[in-house]
């Protein structure tokens, strides 16, 4: 049964991201591609990974252009999902900009200049955001907004920023430090070396609130509290994420979003995740 709305094609479905996505898609009824590109060697020693009962066929890179040609024949309006690696991430975009294909692009790091220029010389539509989680993105904007709005409205307090992520991530929440931007236009004072990264599974249970299932699985949890000189007002923001389907979620809406774009023939073809939230486009 043909599903209403764009096809998608999630690479790689190998991926943790690119798998969360794939079932992302196929819990919101849409129809998921059963092609998904990626590396070489895993083209040809997986051959096909199953998301949701669905078997999904490996492409690896030599093969791409053939294998594109049959499934856009059969699914012409396609959307692509690239979860994969900063190393193959501009390569991969050059392919789809080369192919008129609208992709989201999840997928961080990289050469972003080059990544936009690619997209504005070839007039692709994409929607490029290191976050997706448009829950956590539309907080960030908030605080940002607040802060173009009230300048210094903090002045005099003081900040304390802690965040936790699974033991392997060694730099600092890229999340944290824009919020803590924000922050510093409000009058609060912190150096990014003063966020604490919280890494030790006790103080991420104990202190954090982390669920032990999610410690080494993948968490992103952040606490900023604000307090006045004299010690009698305390703010506290939090936001706490547990796996990945927050980000997966948002993809899903990012390509509807996408899709709704390219059938319109808009004008603007690059978006953000704070262009899907500005036009409502939530499920
Ligand atoms: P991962 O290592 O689990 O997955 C990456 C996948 O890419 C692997 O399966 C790998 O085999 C595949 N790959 C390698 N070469 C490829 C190629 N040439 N073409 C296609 N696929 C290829 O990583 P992950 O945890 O899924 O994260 C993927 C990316 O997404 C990272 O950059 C991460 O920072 C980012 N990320 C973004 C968000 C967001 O909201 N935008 C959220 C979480 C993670």
């Amino acid at each position: 049964r043909a599903a209403a709305g764009p096809a998608i094609m999630v690479n790689s479905c190998t991926g943790k991201m690119g798998h969360s996505t794939a079932e992302a898609v196929v819990r919101a009824g849409l129809t998921l591609v059963p092609y998904s590109l990626t590396g070489q060697s895993e083209a040809v020693a997986v051959g096909n990974v199953g998301i949701s009962g669905i078997p999904v066929e490996l492409v690896g890179p030599t093969e791409r252009q053939a294998a594109l040609e049959r499934i856009r024949s059969k699914y012409p309006d396609l959307i692509v999902v690239d979860y994969t690696l900063p190393s193959v991430l501009n390569e991969n975009a050059e392919f789809y900009c080369a192919n008129q294909l609208p992709f989201v692009m999840g997928t961080t790091g990289g050469d972003r200049e080059r990544l936009l220029a690619d997209v504005a010389a070839s007039g692709c539509y994409a929607v490029i955001a290191p976050n997706m989680g448009k829950q956590i993105v539309a907080f960030q904007t908030m605080m940002e907004m607040m802060a173009d709005r009230f300048p210094g409205c903090f002045s005099g307090y003081s900040l304390a920023v802690a965040e936790s992520h699974q033991r392997t991530k060694v730099d600092t929440s890229g999340t944290a430090k824009a919020v803590v931007k924000s922050f510093n236009k409000m009058g609060l004072p912190l150096e990014e070396e003063q966020i604490e990264k919280v890494r030790k599974p006790e103080e991420q249970i104990g202190r954090m609130g982390v669920p032990e299932q999610h410690v080494d699985s993948g968490h992103a949890f952040h606490t900023y509290t604000l307090t006045s000189a004299d010690g009698s007002v305390v703010l506290e923001f939090k936001h706490n994420v547990c796996g990945r389907d927050v980000y997966a979620e948002g993809t899903v809406d990012a390509c509807l979003f996408l899709h709704r774009q390219v059938q319109a023939g808009a004008e603007q073809k690059l978006y953000n995740m704070i262009d899907v939230l500005s036009a409502g486009a939530m499920r």
